[in-house]
C-alpha cells in the first residue's frame, strides 16, 4: 500500500497500521487543505504512522488536529502529533460544536454533531467538495458497532437521517475506501437498521426473551464468534424501542417483552 494517497486536490489519506476485524484495513488519517493542513483522526499513537503523517505534511503548517470521536483507533495519535507540530487538538463538545466552521489551506470544514456510534462523534463536511468525513458513523464495507451505554441506536439512526438530507458528493470514511454513492450508502445503512429493528420485534412475538435468545433467533446465520457484538446491537435496538414505548425491559441480563 502506498504511504500516502491523493484523493482530491484538497484531500490526502494515510492508513494507520492497525488493521483488524474491528478496524478493517486500518484507521484512515486525512490531511485536508494545501499549505495549511487540517489533520483528521491521527489514529493510534503509532510512532511510524506519526512519522509518515509528518513526512506528508512536509513544509506545510498544521492548522489543527480534529478527532471524529475518542476511540483508541482514532484519537491517541493526536497528542504526539500535537507536540511535534504545535497544533491544537479539537474535539466535541469543546471546539467542535455543531455548525462550527473551520477554514484553512483552501478548505472549509463544517462540523456536524452526529452521535450514535459514540455520544461525542462528529462528522465534517468539506464544503468545497460537498464531501463528508464520516468517522465511524459510516465505514466502507461493513456496518459499525452501536454499543450501549455510550452508543445509542436512536441517535445513530437520527444522525444517518440527517446526513441523508445533506446532498453529499462522496464520503471519506474512518475505515475503508472512498464511498462514491453516498445517498445509496446511507439508505442501505438505514434499511439494514430498520430490518434489524423489525427482526427484534418479530423475535419477541413468541414471548418475552433475554438478549442471548434474541441473538440466537435473529443472527442464526452469523458465526457465533460475532454474537457478542450482535448482543450489543440488539440491546441498542431494545433501548430505542423502549424509548418509543414499543417494548419493556430492564437491562441486558433480564427478559424483554413487546408492549
Ligand atoms: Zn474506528
Amino acid at each position: 500500500m502506498p504511504v500516502e494517497v491523493r484523493l482530491s486536490p484538497l484531500v490526502r489519506r494515510l492508513v494507520a497500521p492497525n488493521a483488524s476485524p474491528m478496524t478493517g484495513g486500518g484507521t484512515n488519517t486525512y490531511l485536508v487543505g494545501v499549505g495549511r493542513v487540517t489533520v483528521i483522526d491521527p489514529g493510534p499513537a503509532d510512532p511510524g504512522h506519526i512519522e509518515r503523517i509528518l513526512e506528508a505534511i512536509g513544509d506545510a503548517t498544521v492548522a489543527r488536529i480534529l478527532l471524529t470521536h475518542g476511540h483508541p483507533d482514532h484519537a491517541p495519535g493526536a497528542r504526539p502529533l500535537s507536540s511535534r507540530t504545535g497544533a491544537a487538538v479539537l474535539t466535541h463538545p469543546f471546539a467542535l460544536r455543531d455548525g462550527a466552521l473551520l477554514s484553512g489551506g483552501g478548505a472549509t470544514l463544517e462540523v456536524l454533531h452526529t452521535p450514535g456510534h459514540t455520544s461525542d462523534h462528529v462528522s465534517l463536511v468539506l464544503r468545497e467538495e460537498r464531501a463528508l468525513f464520516s468517522g465511524d458513523l459510516i465505514v466502507a464495507g461493513s456496518t459499525v458497532v452501536v454499543a450501549p451505554p455510550d452508543g445509542d441506536m436512536a441517535a445513530y439512526m437520527a444522525s444517518l437521517e440527517r446526513l441523508a438530507r445533506e446532498r453529499l458528493s462522496r464520503i471519506y470514511p474512518g475505515h475503508g475506501e472512498v464511498i462514491v454513492r453516498p445517498a445509496e450508502a446511507i439508505e442501505q445503512y438505514l434499511r439494514h437498521r430498520r430490518m434489524r429493528e423489525e427482526q427484534v420485534l418479530a423475535a419477541l412475538e413468541a414471548g418475552p426473551a433475554r438478549i442471548p435468545e434474541l441473538v440466537a433467533r435473529i443472527y442464526a446465520e452469523v458465526p457465533a464468534a460475532l454474537h457478542g457484538l450482535a448482543a450489543q446491537s440488539v440491546h441498542a435496538h431494545l433501548l430505542k424501542l423502549r424509548a418509543e414505548g414499543r417494548v419493556a425491559g430492564t437491562d441486558a441480563a433480564s427478559p424483554w417483552r413487546r408492549l
